[in-house]
């Protein structure tokens, strides 16, 4: 019997926008009837994973009937030994997609201003109205780059949070070190920087870790193994932060 009585939902999450995620490959051949795809619209590693993961799913060394250490130890002291950023400082999530979310449900209330840009990652946007929050987003110029001036005017007004991704996902921009540069340098303490850079090992311009150098200011950078890495279907992702 279906009750009268009508389940509301958190207003904040009542109309928030699609999520696009691309098709899964085995839902496409489905669908299309064929089973040669090219999947391009998640921008999965065409090549695949390392073989040595392969070797240690099929090793000893992978229980899948015990818990993982919740601190991602040895993890985050590799990354640490990597990035020379401190132990402390590094958070492991489920793809850093839970890190956009966590960050969103840590400094985000209702009437909180998040700020991004447009066209962009869509959690950028859901994470934050999702957490009550209003988005503020800054169009790409005309020739598809990332509009400074108007970014510097938004973060005058010193929003909550900044989602700053680079290299753009979908415009393909990558932010130079000068302008990352006049951007810290517009940015206040009272506004978390969060610097996606899922497409990091695609490019050579740009560290956002610099950014985590400049005092007073904070920032989290946000690494991903999905896409360089080939192992999306892991969900393992990284935030390098400015303090623990
Ligand atoms: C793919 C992607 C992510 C999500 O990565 P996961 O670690 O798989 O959650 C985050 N940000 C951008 C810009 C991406 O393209």
């Amino acid at each position: 019997m279906e009750s009268d009585v009508k389940l509301v939902p958190n207003p904040a999450i009542a109309d928030l926008p699609l999520y696009n995620a691309g098709m899964n490959i085995e839902f496409a051949r489905k669908v299309s009837g064929r089973s040669q795809i090219a999947a391009l619209a998640s921008n999965e590693n065409p090549y695949g994973c390392s073989p040595k993961v392969r070797a240690m799913f099929a090793s000893d060394l992978f229980d899948p009937s015990r818990y993982p250490d919740p601190g991602c130890t040895a993890l985050r002291e590799a990354i640490s030994a990597r990035t020379n950023v401190a132990l402390e400082n590094i958070v492991v999530g489920n793809g850093s997609e839970e890190i956009v979310a966590a960050i969103s449900r840590a400094y985000l209330v209702t009437g909180s201003r998040a700020l991004t840009v447009t066209p962009s990652f869509g959690l950028h946007e859901i994470d934050p109205i999702a957490a009550g929050a209003t988005v503020t987003k800054i169009p790409m110029t005309q020739d598809m780059e990332f509009d400074i001036a108007a970014l510097e005017v938004a973060l005058a007004a010193k929003p909550a949070v900044f989602f700053l991704p680079t290299p753009s996902n979908p415009v393909g921009c990558t932010l130079g070190m000068l302008q990352l540069e006049r951007l810290a340098a517009a940015t206040s303490p009272e506004t978390l920087v969060v610097i996606d850079e899922a497409f990091f090992d695609y490019q050579n311009e740009v560290d956002g870790t610099r950014f985590l150098a400049r005092s007073g200011l904070n920032c989290v950078v946000l690494r991903t193994f999905s896409k360089a890495y080939g192992l999306a279907g892991l969900r393992v992702g990284y935030g390098l932060c400015s303090n623990a």
